[in-house]
């Protein structure tokens, strides 16, 4: 939206993002399917991009179809740049140019420094942090181009913390607020915003991988007493995708019940 605006934006608009088109990354499962079925409940076309889940991306998109709602299921791993430009070509050729970004796939490989091997700490950053720089740089023109462009990067408060056995970890999402920033900067002129968001410890298959008793020590340092549900993430990924937001970029949204300000 540009500065002089005379739109007044309707705060209870069901169906906000209804004129744009988001693509998810990792949204077979987890926080990205929960963005995902999100972003289309608010009326937006989604892509549920995915790497090798195709059941249970197909899932996420019937849900959505059986809604009334568009959405198109693209496999690609993120970390390949020929399967991701093949994935904007058709995205193009189904939905047309994107709007809204959601760089969200991740993995963690957990081991203590002296234990993580190189081949553990590049996969970690080629998927994590690389992931982000293909996907963004595929859907550039796109989400430039836009008059709602949004680039919206799932951190980890990791990121901001670090985390023990989690070094290859921390360092990509510690490297995806630097890239968001940037990226604020290259973007700002176009009236398109960058952000990102570092949820605290969240109940996904990626939690259930930490062995019980390193879940209950972190568990016993939420202040809000409580993992997050991935529900308790989208409402920040809505607000950041909607015109709401349009006077916002360059900032990292912590949601990790009170871990980390
Ligand atoms: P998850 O349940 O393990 O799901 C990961 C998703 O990413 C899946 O859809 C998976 O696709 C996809 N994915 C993984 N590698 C990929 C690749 N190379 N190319 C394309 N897609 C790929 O993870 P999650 O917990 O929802 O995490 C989502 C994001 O939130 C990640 O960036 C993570 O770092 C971040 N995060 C998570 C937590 C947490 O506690 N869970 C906390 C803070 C931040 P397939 O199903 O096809 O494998």
């Amino acid at each position: 939206m540009s500065p002089d605006s005379t739109v007044t934006l309707d705060p209870l608009d069901p169906r906000p993002l209804a004129d744009r088109t988001c693509l998810v990354t990792g949204a077979s499962r987890g926080i990205g399917r929960s963005i995902a079925l999100e972003l289309a409940r608010c009326g937006a076309s989604v892509v549920v991009n995915y790497r090798s889940s195709a059941a249970e991306a197909e899932a996420v998109r019937e849900i959505i179809k059986e809604n009334g709602e568009t959405a198109m299921c693209a496999q690609a791993d993120v970390s390949e740049p020929d399967d991701v430009a093949a994935m904007a070509e058709a995205v193009h050729d189904e939905l047309g140019a994107v709007d809204v970004l959601v760089n969200n796939a991740g993995i963690t490989i957990d081991r203590t420094f002296s234990e993580m091997s190189h081949d553990d700490w590049q996969t970690v950053i080629d998927v994590n942090l690389g992931g982000t720089f293909n996907c963004t740089k595929a859907f550039f023109d796109d989400i430039r181009d836009s008059d709602h462009g949004r680039l919206i990067n799932i951190s980890s408060v990791v990121g901001q913390q670090g985390n023990y056995g989690q070094a290859n970890y921390a360092a990509s999402k510690g490297g995806l607020f630097a890239f968001t920033r940037t990226l604020a900067l290259e973007l700002a002129a176009h009236d398109t915003t960058a952000n990102c968001v570092a949820p605290g410890f969240v109940t996904t298959d990626m939690l259930e991988k930490v062995p019980e008793r390193v879940r209950e020590r972190i568990r016993a340092e939420i202040p809000l007493d409580r993992f997050a549900d991935p529900e308790d993430i989208v409402g920040i990924i809505r607000f950041l995708a909607s015109d709401h937001a349009s006077y916002m970029t360059g900032q990292v949204l912590g949601v990790n019940g009170g871990l980390e300000w």
